[in-house]
Parts: C-alpha cells; structure tokens; sequence
C-alpha cells in the first residue's frame, strides 16, 4: 500500500477547483416552479390555505419579473466586488426604485384579482397598493433590517414578494463566474442577505454538493456538509433530525428530502434539502410548508439561524 496521503487542506483545495462555487436562477422557472411546489404541498400541510396563497404570490411574481429592469453593476463594480470580496448588489442599499415598486405593485393587482381567498386578501392587496411611497419605502428598509421600527407583518409578504422579483431580476442578469465567495460562508455572496434553507443538489455537475439558498435573489453558493451554516462548527456538534424521527449521518440520509441540520454550538438550526431524494423540492416552498419540523426543533431548544421572508408573522411572533 504506497498510496499518497493527502493533507487535510489539500484535499479542501483540490475539491474546491472543481466544486461549482455559485448556481445562479433560472428567471423563467424559478417562480413558475415554487407556486407548482407550494400548490403540491398545499393539500398535506396544516396551512394549505396559506400555501395557496403564496403559490398565487409566486405566480404573480413570475409576471411581475418579466417587466422588471433593475440597475446593475458594471463590469468594473463587478470586478471591484470580486477583488474585495464584497457582495456586488447588496440588496441593503442598492437602488429599488422605482422597478421594485412596480414590481409590488404587479404583485397587489394579481392577487387582489385572485378569486377563492377570503375578502380580507384582497382588502389586503389593495391597501398596500394604495399606500404612499415613502412608507413602502420605510418598510422595505425595515424588512432588509437598515431602519429599526415595527414590521407591518399582514403587508410583509407582499412586499418581500416584489423585493424577491427585484432580487432574481438582477441575479438572473448575472454570470455564475462574476459573483465570487465571500469569507462569510452564511450570507449570499450576491445580495448579502441570509440564506432560508439549503439544499444537496443532485443534477450532473452539482450532484452531492450543499448549496445556501438566499431567501432574497435565490443565489445559491457552495458549503461544505456537515457544517453548522450559521458559525461554522463541524463534527460532532452537528445532527440531523426529520419528522420521521432523528438521525445521525449526513452521508446516510433517512428518507426523508428535508431535515433540519442541528448545531449544538450555536444551538441553531437551518433545513437541509435532498433533490435525489425528490426531484421537486424547492427551498422557499418546501420550507413553509414543513413548520411541523420548525415546532419539533424549538420543542428540542433550536432557534432558527434565519427566517422565511415570506412568513414574518409566525417569526416576529
Ligand atoms: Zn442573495
Ligand atoms: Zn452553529
């Protein structure tokens, strides 16, 4: 036996060459994809109601995309993010308006028209239509976390939608090879924002690889398993547990396609998704719709490391 043995650190950088860094959406499936999720699941959760809702959200989301033009970098901003490892569009302090809004406002016709939802929806849809610009505009400040004040949690989800848009709109504008790591493994190296889930992708080129999905522009970037995506630990202080019951090895999955991925450092938690084990999962989708694991982690002493975006209601609550 004379074969050649690998320093730790040489293995990670040998991996890591070949290792897509960063998968980019898709802005002609990306939401059509998330409301078919939501409507798939819908009739197995114990908010289907809220599902429906969220799919005809989604479904407004992808046609308010299609008329949404955001600024964006030039090739110079680009290359200046890359150098400094810097996000190239954080979605902080980049400039919304007025495609954003828009955007929004796409989002309230649509589901105001929605038929089969409860009056209030569309009393709902309206009122944040109708509402001035400079408090739409102090909310989303709020709601990116730049301004302190009270969230408007019953309008948060319509005003998350439409940043989402402005967010994809100009993350799908982008080139996988122009957004480069950050050193912050736990926030979107695109946007800045934090991750709701992450997922073990099974496609060709991705397969077996973790990957943080960014609740805000969907960018999706590379994490090694078995690593606490919130400060880091690895080891024996990370577990998975399902609804199904708990379960130790990440290379062994039960057969559950969704687990939360436990730290006993930080003691907190964020979903992992298995595409091999469904081919339809998608992060935001599958993630409302398992709150029953969300109750299971906070009964054990879990918080979780971020929220849903579309969900503020239940985690301001
Ligand atoms: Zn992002
Ligand atoms: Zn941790």
């Amino acid at each position: 036996m004379s074969q050649r043995i690998l320093e730790p650190g040489q293995i990670e950088t040998l991996a890591q060459r070949s290792i897509p860094r960063i998968r980019l959406p898709a802005r002609e499936s990306l939401f059509v994809q998330r409301a078919a999720r939501l409507r798939a699941l819908a009739p197995t959760s114990r908010i289907a109601d809220y599902l429906h809702l969220c799919a005809a959200i989604a479904d407004a989301q992808h046609a308010a995309l299609a008329g949404c033009a955001p600024t964006m970098p030039s090739a110079a901003e680009l290359a200046a993010a890359r150098e400094h490892r810097m996000p190239p569009i954080p979605a902080t302090d980049w400039p919304r308006k007025p495609p954003w809004r828009n955007a929004l406002e796409t989002i309230c016709t649509a589901v105001a028209a929605q038929p089969g939802f409860p009056p209030e929806v569309a009393r709902l849809a309206e009122r944040v239509a109708a509402a001035a610009a400079a408090q739409l505009e102090a909310q989303a400040d709020v709601l990116l976390g730049t301004r302190e004040g009270a969230v408007d949690a019953a309008a948060a989800p319509l005003l998350v939608a439409a940043l989402q848009v402005h967010g994809v709109a100009a993350s799908s504008r982008l080139a996988a090879g122009e957004v480069a790591p950050l050193d912050v493994p736990g926030v979107c190296p695109l946007c800045g924002s934090l991750p709701v889930a992450s997922v073990v992708r099974a496609q060709a080129q991705y397969q077996g690889y973790r990957y943080l999905h960014c609740a805000l522009c969907a960018c999706e970037w590379h994490l090694v398993r078995v690593q606490c995506s919130q400060c880091g630990a690895s080891g024996k202080d990370i577990a998975y547990r399902s609804l199904s019951g708990e379960d130790d090895a990440d290379d062994a999955p039960a057969d559950a396609a969704l687990r939360a991925e436990t730290c006993d450092a930080c003691h907190r938690y964020r979903k992992i998704l298995y595409q091999e084990k469904d081919t339809a999962i998608e992060p935001v989708a599958d993630d409302l719709a398992s709150l029953a694991l969300d109750l299971l982690l906070a009964d054990a002493g879990y918080a979780r490391a971020s929220g849903n975006p579309l969900l503020w209601a239940a985690d301001e609550a």
